[in-house]
């Protein structure tokens, strides 16, 4: 699952939430060479990574995607999505609009979210709230406009105004996405194997 957001759309935060109550999910770290903020953690938050060695991960294909946001590099190291498949968990993606398009791409069966403030206030309350400057502001806001452009191509849009609320829609898009038919065709023959062996 994909979630992505404006700057300050609380992508962040929704990914905690949803980590902490529902164990179907694994995040998958990512990669980049912006300078780690107060409170993050290496390995945790992001694998934080010189030009350089983002350069030579992108050259030997070790990256699912990539992207340039806010003049810093981002990528997924393959390995890290890899890892959450094999732990037969949901890989959960806070990636950007290019990053995005990138994945559902290589993975078709990726469930998309774009999330949304409630209004352009509460942005910017939160962008200030988290301290950025206000030339920093007005570049997210000006990047944001270009990223609503394409919130139209997203499977599904949560407006997190209340926290929790906006969580738990996550929760219940990738509960219904859990039962597709297309992703459970292995139980149908599953019981249609059994029924073969009782006729
Ligand atoms: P921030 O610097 O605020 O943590 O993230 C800036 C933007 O980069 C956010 O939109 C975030 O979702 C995006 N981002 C973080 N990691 C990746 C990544 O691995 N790939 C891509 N394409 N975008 C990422």
């Amino acid at each position: 699952m994909v979630i992505s957001s404006p700057s300050g759309g609380g992508k962040t935060v929704v990914r905690s939430g949803l980590l902490k109550q529902d164990k179907r999910f694994s995040f998958s770290i990512t990669c980049t060479t912006r300078a780690r903020r107060p409170g993050e953690v290496e390995g945790k938050d992001y694998y934080f990574v010189s030009a350089d060695q983002f350069s030579r991960l992108r050259a030997g294909g070790k990256l699912l995607e990539w992207a340039k946001v806010h003049g810093n590099y981002y990528g997924t190291p393959v390995k890290s999505v890899v890892e959450v498949l094999e732990k037969g968990r949901i890989p959960l993606m806070t990636i950007d609009v290019k990053g995005a398009r990138s994945v559902k791409r290589i993975f078709p069966e990726t469930v998309t979210v774009f999330l949304l403030p409630p209004d352009l206030k509460t942005l910017v309350q939160r962008l200030r709230g988290r301290g950025e400057a206000p030339e920093n502001v007005a570049v997210r806001l000006e990047t944001a406009r270009a990223e609503l452009k394409v919130a139209s191509g997203y499977d599904y849009l949560v407006i997190n105004d209340k926290l929790p609320e906006a969580i738990r829609e996550v929760a219940a898009i990738a509960e219904l996405e859990t039962r597709k038919t297309g992703r459970n065709l292995d139980k149908v023959t599953a019981f249609r194997k059994q029924l073969d062996r009782k006729i």
